[in-house]
C-alpha cells in the first residue's frame, strides 16, 4: 500500500492552525469530552486567541450538547464545511451537526468512521486557529491510530490523557500512553478528573474512587510524563455542562475553576 493520497490536503487545510492537542483518555465516562469542553472555553477567554474544537468521538458525540449549540447545523461552501460558531472565536465541529435526529445511532465499520475522519480534517474550513483541541474516542481503537497518523503529518503538539483516579481508570491510562508512544505522538501530560469531591453541606472533602489521593500523580511519576494537575468532582460541571454553558464563566471563584485553570496554564 503507498502512502494515503488525502495526507496532502489534510496537511494543507490544517496548515493555518498553530496549535493541535489531542484529548485522550483510556476508559469512556472519565470527564474527556468534559474536559475539552473546559479546555475550549478557558482557551478562548482570552479574545485574542482563536480556539477550535472538534469531535472526533464519532459513536459518542458530546461537544455540541456541552457547548450549547447543538440544534445548529453546519453549512458547506466552496471553501468546506462551515463550523459553529459557539463564540466570535470558539468554534467546533462534530458528526452531531449532520445526524437527522438528535438520538440515531452510529453504526458504522471502521473504513467509514475513517472516512469520516479524514472529512473532516481536510473540509472543515477553520480558517486561521491558534488552537484547535480535538475530542477522540475513548481507548486505542482503530480511529485512533487513524487520527494520530493524520494529525501527526499536520504536526500536532501532542495529546492530553485524562482520568480519573480509579485503579481501573489508570490501568487503561498506561495502554493509552503506551499507544502514543508506539504511535510517535508527545504526551503532554495527565489530567486527573473527579479527584475528590468537597461537599457543599459540611465542606469535608471526600474520595469517591479511592481512598487516598495522588494515583495519576504516581502514575506520571513511574511513566516519567508530567501531571498537570487534578479537577475535582463538582456537581455544577456536570449541571453547566447539560446546559451547555461554561462552567467558568459561571463559577468563576469555585475551587475546580481555578483547578482547571492550572491545567490549562500547566500545559
Ligand atoms: P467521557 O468523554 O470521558 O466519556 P464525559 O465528559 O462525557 O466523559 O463525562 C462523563 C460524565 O461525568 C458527564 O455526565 C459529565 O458531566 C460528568 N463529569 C465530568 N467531569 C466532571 C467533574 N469534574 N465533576 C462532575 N461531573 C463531571
Amino acid at each position: 500500500k503507498g502512502p494515503d493520497p488525502d495526507i496532502p490536503a489534510i496537511v494543507e487545510n490544517l496548515s493555518n492552525i498553530k496549535h493541535k492537542i489531542l484529548v485522550l483518555s483510556g476508559k469512556g465516562g472519565v470527564g474527556k469530552s468534559t474536559f475539552t469542553t473546559l479546555l475550549s472555553w478557558a482557551l478562548s477567554t482570552d479574545e485574542d486567541l482563536q480556539v477550535g474544537a472538534m469531535d472526533l468521538d464519532i459513536c459518542g458525540p458530546s461537544l455540541p450538547h456541552m457547548l450549547g449549540c447543538s440544534d445548529e447545523v453546519v453549512h458547506e461552501s466552496s471553501t468546506g464545511w462551515t463550523p459553529v460558531y459557539v463564540a466570535d472565536n470558539l468554534a467546533t465541529i462534530s458528526i452531531q451537526f449532520m445526524l437527522p435526529e438528535d438520538d440515531s445511532a452510529i453504526i458504522w465499520r471502521g473504513s467509514k468512521k475513517n472516512q469520516l475522519i479524514k472529512k473532516f480534517l481536510k473540509d472543515v474550513d477553520w480558517d486561521r486557529l491558534d488552537y484547535l483541541v480535538v475530542d477522540t474516542p475513548p481507548g486505542t481503537s482503530d480511529e485512533h491510530i487513524s487520527i494520530s497518523k493524520y494529525m501527526k503529518e499536520s504536526g500536532i503538539d501532542g495529546a492530553l490523557v485524562v482520568t480519573t483516579p480509579q485503579e481501573v481508570a489508570l490501568l487503561d491510562v498506561r495502554k493509552e500512553i503506551d499507544f502514543c508512544r508506539k504511535a510517535g505522538i508527545a504526551v503532554l501530560g495527565l489530567v486527573e478528573n473527579m479527584s475528590g469531591f468537597v461537599c457543599p453541606n459540611c465542606k469535608g472533602e471526600s474520595q469517591i474512587f479511592k481512598p487516598t489521593t495522588g494515583g495519576g500523580k504516581a502514575l506520571c511519576d513511574e511513566l516519567g510524563i508530567r501531571f498537570l494537575g487534578s479537577v475535582p468532582l463538582d456537581p455544577r460541571i456536570g449541571r453547566t455542562s447539560d446546559q451547555g454553558e461554561s462552567f467558568l464563566d459561571n463559577y468563576p471563584d469555585s475551587p475546580a475553576s481555578s483547578a482547571i485553570l492550572d491545567v490549562v496554564e500547566a500545559l
